[in-house]
């Protein structure tokens, strides 16, 4: 497809050529062929094989037409050319986050607090205290902060903190995964008043007898005052775990959005979300899970009311697909039948499957226990298997690939890695049967545990060309959640970066934006160091990556997932011109000093997807 387009410009420019030569009568350079954008002056970060670094770029109708140096650049410039002096600045390729849950995150930068950086109960009161500053909203509304973990502090958070930079504000935190915490005014929604007993749900002093190992109720000694007697009563603090746990929260919070209904506000989400990965030097996403369809329609309203503001997105289609039967996955994939159908800005592909769950929620399905089984479980825990019946995923998978789906699954423990491999290498080896050719472009989503004895599938997956689509920055935010489940040694090895680059295993990164922050440069942070951020201890330095590799995780190999290499990915002659421009001297400083990639959000000076400026920073100077 891009080799046929490439050859139509060729054509075309042909003709303009000897169409203008005729006109003029001169053989001079025609002003059609000067570049509409220019950036010299500075370092070029390619991203190409070799690694080359280059001074000079020159962009014509949004493509990349010339890289190399400042000399031969300004052969290119005419009159109407943007020249931007880059004064030693470093350009890189537009970042790819390939794996991202998007269709929130406008919402949640806008109207939302950020915890992912707190490490003290104080610290998320101090957010939801500045979010209250921010809003100014009326008494009654709610102010809602996203991704706290409970794992990282000596002690979680209380309605009776929150309540004192809130009172007239109910506040609603959500868990990183599985997990909400409230304050009294919350309670008070629910009809729970602390002062009268009938008021308390049967709950409230003791656990339900349906409780699993993943709920918990927090609860704290409370002096109260009933029917005029004093007493001390061991009472919920607002904060509860697990997917019951949660569940007993049964108010909702009013979430602040644009105007309109549903789906008006999720295009504005859309709107929002867009201009913040703009402004962070993401260029490219990938939503991992589209839900049937209904993203897909917000998304492509937001396109044709030009919204998305140049950013683009690869949209996997979730079937919600975990133990359906093969006639309900025929259904649904008769509602939408073609894989990769869409255009540059905004594509189907691939399905979503599910494996397990997570080393967060001590879930993931494991080849050996969780650690501290006795405290949390009573008995050894192997995880959670979504479909442990091989041969009713493998008549699964057979029925997407009927419908020439791509796969993709979600895998976290390593026995949910083994049954994926071993049926992806069964299905490949079918396919390449009857289509030597065949480009298939699998993933293993989140892909942790590729390296345990029982079970290891690296080399597997290297000879299959099975992507492992990673989320390095769980290694940083979920650091203490990982170790204390998983313990230190297997950690260690969880998303082995290193390995995966050296057995020659496509690797690329996402966020899993709710669940961890959606900024790439902290990614960059976790492939560089493997740093947990709750005790600054690197998990498995020896799995590190350096800045090349690091980068190519978030460039040219999101671009190869997504069948699009040849496209973008990197800043080479003939790709689309998807750039960002970093206040930055030399990409490597990120790797000599990455405590630089906390702050790299406000480094980010310009971002350009096909040659068009999409951000710019106010100050920036260009
Ligand atoms: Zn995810």
């Amino acid at each position: 497809m891009f080799f046929g387009r490439s050859r139509f410009h060729v054509v075309w420019s042909v003709l303009t050529l000897l169409f203008l030569g005729l006109a003029c009568g001169s053989r001079s350079l025609p002003g059609a062929a000067s570049a509409d954008t220019i950036l010299t002056g500075g370092q070029i970060v390619t991203v190409d094989d070799a690694f080359s670094i280059a001074e000079a770029l020159a962009i014509k109708d949004g493509q990349i037409v010339f890289v190399g140096s400042a000399a031969e650049v300004a052969d290119l410039a005419g009159p109407d050319t943007r020249t931007i002096d880059l004064a030693g600045r470093t350009v890189i390729p537009g970042l790819q986050d390939s794996h991202i849950h998007f269709l929130g995150l406008g919402r949640d930068v806008t109207y939302e607090a950020e915890l992912t950086f707190a490490m003290t109960a104080e610290e998320i009161v101090a957010a939801i205290s500045e979010l209250k500053e921010r809003l100014d909203p009326e008494a009654g509304e709610w102010l809602i902060g996203n991704r706290w973990d409970q794992y990282k502090y000596p002690e979680m958070v209380t309605r009776w903190q929150l309540d004192e930079v809130a009172p007239d504000n109910p506040v609603w935190l959500n868990r990183v995964y599985r997990g909400v915490a409230i304050s009294t005014a919350g309670f008070e929604q629910m009809g729970i008043v602390d002062e009268d007993p009938s008021t308390w749900p049967d709950w409230w002093l003791e656990d339900p007898e349906d409780f699993t190992f993943e709920d918990k109720i927090f609860r704290a000694w409370r002096s109260l005052t009933i029917d005029g007697e004093t007493d001390d009563y061991l009472i919920p603090t607002g904060a509860f775990l697990g997917v019951r746990g949660s569940r007993l929260v049964t108010v909702q919070p009013m979430i602040r959005a644009g105007a309109g209904d549903r789906f008006e506000r999720d295009v504005d989400s859309v709107r929002l979300g867009a201009q913040e990965m703009l402004r962070l030097g993401v260029t490219s996403i990938v939503d991992p899970a589209s839900g049937m369809g209904y993203n897909m329609r917000v998304y492509q309203e937001a396109l044709n009311r030009d919204l998305l503001g140049g950013m683009r997105i690869s949209s996997v289609h979730e079937g919600i697909f975990s133990d359906h039967t093969t006639d309900q996955i025929r259904g649904h994939l008769d509602a939408i039948k073609i894989n990769n159908l869409g255009g540059p800005y905004l594509k189907w592909r691939g399905t979503k499957w599910y494996s397990d769950g997570g080393a967060g929620t001590r879930s993931a399905w494991v080849s050996d226990s969780f650690e501290l089984w006795e405290e949390f479980e009573g008995e050894e825990n192997l995880g959670y298997p979504v479909l442990a019946d091989t041969a009713a995923r493998e008549a699964q998978y057979r029925v997407a690939l009927e419908y020439g789906w791509d796969l993709h699954t979600h895998t976290c423990g390593d026995v949910a890695m083994r049954q994926a491999v071993d049926l992806y290498m069964k299905l490949m080896d079918e396919v390449r049967a009857e289509r030597l050719e065949a480009d298939l472009r699998w993933s293993l989503i989140h892909a942790y545990l590729p390296l345990e004895e029982e079970t290891r599938v690296l080399e597997q997956m290297a000879e299959y060309g099975i992507i492992a689509s990673c989320n390095p920055v769980f290694q940083w935010q979920e650091g203490a959640a990982f170790s204390t489940n998983l313990g230190a040694e297997r950690m260690a090895r969880t998303q082995p970066f290193r390995s995966y680059v050296d057995a020659g295993v496509v690797l690329t990164s996402g966020s899993d934006y709710p669940v961890t922050s959606h900024d790439p440069w902290i990614g960059m942070y976790a492939l560089l160091t493997r740093k947990s951020q709750s005790d600054g201890q690197a998990y498995g330095p020896d799995e590190t990556l350096g800045i090349e590799d690091t980068l190519r995780t978030y460039t040219i190999n999101g671009a190869w997932l997504t069948y699009e290499e040849d496209f973008k990915g990197s800043l080479e002659v003939g790709k689309v011109a998807d750039l960002v421009i970093l206040d930055l001297p030399n990409i490597r400083d990120l790797e000599e000093n990455p405590e630089l990639l906390f702050g790299m959000r406000d480094r980010v000076l310009m971002t350009l997807t096909a040659g068009a400026v999409r951000y710019e920073k106010e100050d920036a100077g260009l």
